[in-house]
């Protein structure tokens, strides 16, 4: 896509579970060459939100639109053929698997409905290209030198890196990214704020949930906040920071 053309499209989102209302309306874009963080306090809906934009869960009512195209009722494999990539907010990686197997497994998840069925059906020249593929993108997030090390041992910083080129080997319009900053050491979210701004910079559009307000004030070009899944605020960081809903919402609890 177009630097700064609508990747992602939410328009009044709403999820019901029972008497709960865990997103209320919600309206939210992501454009390329953007990084658009959603933050709010524990509960306010973040998760369930990131399940209805990835096709884990659909809406009770409203609309998502990826590409420009409605996104309803379509399983999660449609959102990812159409170029959306995730990371998880607890680590998802084969621990025993080098940096390459589990990037190169990224490569091949795009449309797919079964990764393991469909990697035992490749022949030598499309292992070749996934492979290949594969060792592109741990190059572009820096990790080449770690190329065949077993994943788990890596600290979570590089872990999370090496979730990011999975996701960047099914060649994403959008990259959507849950807590990606949780855990990490100070030297270790520089990391990964670095590399976030470099595929910015490349055009990507991101969006991450993110409790890391410094993280997320020094990174995000516009900021999101939920509370009881209603937005309250939306705008700059230097915007949402400001308002006095926000900080309500924060500091009263
Ligand atoms: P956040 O990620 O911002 O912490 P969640 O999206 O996980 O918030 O949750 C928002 C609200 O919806 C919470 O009150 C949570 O308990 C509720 N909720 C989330 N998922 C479900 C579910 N599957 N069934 C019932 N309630 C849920
Ligand atoms: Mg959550």
């Amino acid at each position: 896509p177009d630097a700064g053309s609508v990747v992602l499209q939410a328009d009044e989102v709403t999820k019901r579970f029972s008497g709960l209302i865990a997103n209320n309306a919600v309206n939210l874009t992501v454009k390329s060459g953007e990084v658009h963080a959603l933050i709010g306090p524990n509960g306010a809906g973040k998760s369930t939100f990131f399940n209805m934009i990835s096709g884990v869960d659909d809406p009770t009512s409203g609309s998502v639109k990826l590409m420009g195209q409605d996104m309803k009722t379509k399983p999660s494999r449609a959102f990812a053929a159409l170029g959306l990539g995730r990371t998880f907010q607890h680590v998802r990686l084969l621990g025993q698997r080098s940096v390459l197997e589990n990037v190169a497994l990224g490569a091949h998840l795009r449309g797919h409905r079964g990764w393991m069925s469909a990697m035992l059906r490749l022949d030598r020249r499309e292992e070749a290209a996934l492979l290949a593929e594969a060792r592109r993108q741990i190059e572009r997030c820096g990790l080449l030198e770690y190329i065949d090390t077993p994943a788990a041992s890596l600290p979570l910083g590089q872990q999370r890196i090496v979730e990011i080129a999975r996701a960047l080997a099914g060649q994403p319009a959008i990259l959507l990214l849950d807590e990606p900053a949780a855990g990490l050491r100070h030297l270790e979210k520089q990391s990964l704020a670095a590399l976030l701004t470099q595929l910015r910079a490349e055009g990507l559009a991101i969006l991450v949930v993110e409790h890391d307000m410094e993280f997320v004030m020094n990174l995000a070009d516009r900021i999101t906040v939920l509370e009881f899944g209603t937005v309250i605020a939306s705008g700059s960081p230097a915007q949402v920071q400001a308002d006095p809903r926000v900080m309500a919402a924060y500091l009263g609890g």
